[in-house]
């Protein structure tokens, strides 16, 4: 009997989405409430069409850049913010903010096992010296491992922390290229808690990638010294073309501008070269844009559970990052997958992805990023390496009628691939 897979596929759609509207209603809330913090921040700042002037050259005086500053402050109940351009990504921003809170002699502490793979290398957590890291100026590190759970080890946590030399602790929230939950802004607060009870001299620093705004508050606001992430992610709301924050208590902000500049300069210095309208017209639009970005992973969530695959976060999951993972256990589904969301993106629709060896990872990976700005990862994007149990990470969609349609491609597709018919 001939089956058709489109009338299937519409199918599932429709009660995949029936299933999941409870959760959309949440995540609508969580939007309403975080565009009426940043409405008021916008109010409160007084924004108005000078902020977008910008500056060049030196960039004294740039209105616009320091108004967001306090305007990135305030929406995540920080001290102090710092919103660049000159972050060329987010692993710059963290480790800016390592740079500046860590000092020759002191030890760093990973509290969520190690940290994303970008991060390593600067760490030298691996026990490599490398120009320039951390250990190449006498800064030790070590991991306080996850329990198998994929939970943080608080108790590991608390007495490792009370070691004197410990000046850091690293808490990163969203999965990375890990298996485990994110953390939700809750237990990243009961974790800041446990560490400065165990030992108030060690600074809190938040690895906040791929979170901002998927719960209505931020690390910042239960007292992280220090939380940073990027801005072609989540708070750039799909607009910033580059850059990145770090926010959190004023002193602490202070010295990663002495880092991402130069001692004596530090804020004061770094034109905004055009980027002020995108920076807070993206902002503005980030709270919806990360709406779009969970719904679609929802969907994809519950489209592929309803297809036989394993997903994490599952449908009825809380979700705490914008990150969604599909295991497929073979690499053919996988591939067809992360074609269908390279043929749905607005940029690129006509490559097919093939994997590649990536510098820096010892399987071929394989990704889908059809994106309007180089390696965002707020667009709709799919990757993940070529080995078992072959593993895709979805995250992304600017709106979720496009992350709706890249993933009802791929479903067909899979549909086809299941019936053994020709694709
Ligand atoms: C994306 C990400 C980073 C930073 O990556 P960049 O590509 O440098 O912006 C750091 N940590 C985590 C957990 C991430 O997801």
């Amino acid at each position: 009997m001939q089956v058709d897979l489109h009338a299937k596929t519409e199918e599932i759609a429709f009660n995949a989405e029936e299933c999941i509207r409870p959760a959309f209603e949440r995540i609508e809330r969580n939007a309403l409430v975080n565009t009426n913090k940043v409405l008021k921040a916008f109010r409160e700042n007084r924004v108005s069409e000078s902020c977008f002037a910008g500056t060049t050259g030196y960039g004294y005086d740039d209105q616009g850049r320091d108004t967001l500053d306090r305007i990135y402050a305030d929406v995540f109940g920080a001290e102090d913010a710092l919103v660049r351009v000159q972050f060329v990504n987010g692993t710059h921003a963290i480790s800016s903010a390592l740079y500046g809170v860590l000092r020759p002699g002191d030890t760093l502490c990973c509290t969520t096992g190690l940290p994303y793979d970008t991060i390593r290398g600067i760490i030298g957590i691996d026990g490599k010296t490398h120009p320039g890291n951390l250990r190449f100026y006498g800064i030790d590190s070590f991991a306080v491992p996850l329990l198998s759970d994929g939970s943080p080890d608080e108790i590991s946590i608390a007495a490792a922390v009370k070691q004197p030399a410990v000046r850091a602790a690293l808490i990163q929230r969203s999965r990375g290229y890990d298996n485990r939950p994110a953390l939700s802004v809750e237990t990243i607060a009961r974790l800041i808690d446990i560490i400065h009870k165990a030992n108030p001299d060690v600074l809190t620093v938040v690895d906040n990638c791929y979170g901002e705004f998927t719960e209505t508050v931020e690390p910042a606001a239960y007292g992280a010294d220090l939380m940073a992430g990027s801005l072609i992610k989540n708070p750039g709301g799909g607009l910033a073309m580059a850059g990145g924050y770090v926010a959190g208590k004023k002193e602490w902000v202070e010295s990663t501008a002495y880092r991402l500049t130069v001692p004596g300069i530090g804020r004061e210095c770094g034109s905004s070269l055009g980027q002020n309208r995108s920076l807070y017209q993206g902002f503005f639009l980030a709270p919806h844009i990360v709406s779009q970005a969970l719904k679609t992973g929802l969907f994809a969530a519950a489209m592929m559970h309803a297809l036989g695959f394993r997903v994490d976060p599952l449908p009825e999951d809380e979700r705490h990052d914008i990150i969604q993972t599909v295991i497929f256990g073979n690499p053919e589904p996988m591939l067809k997958f992360i074609s269908c969301i390279q043929y749905s993106s607005p940029v690129d629709a006509f490559v097919t992805p093939e994997p590649w060896a990536m510098p820096g990872y010892d399987d071929a990976v394989v990704m889908a990023a059809g994106t309007f700005i180089q390696g965002s990862s707020i667009e709709l994007s799919a990757d993940g390496p070529m080995r078992a149990p072959y593993t895709a990470y979805l995250q992304g969609g600017l709106t979720y009628e496009s992350g709706k349609i890249g993933i009802l491609s791929a479903a067909e597709k899979i549909l086809e691939w299941k019936a053994g018919g020709i694709v």
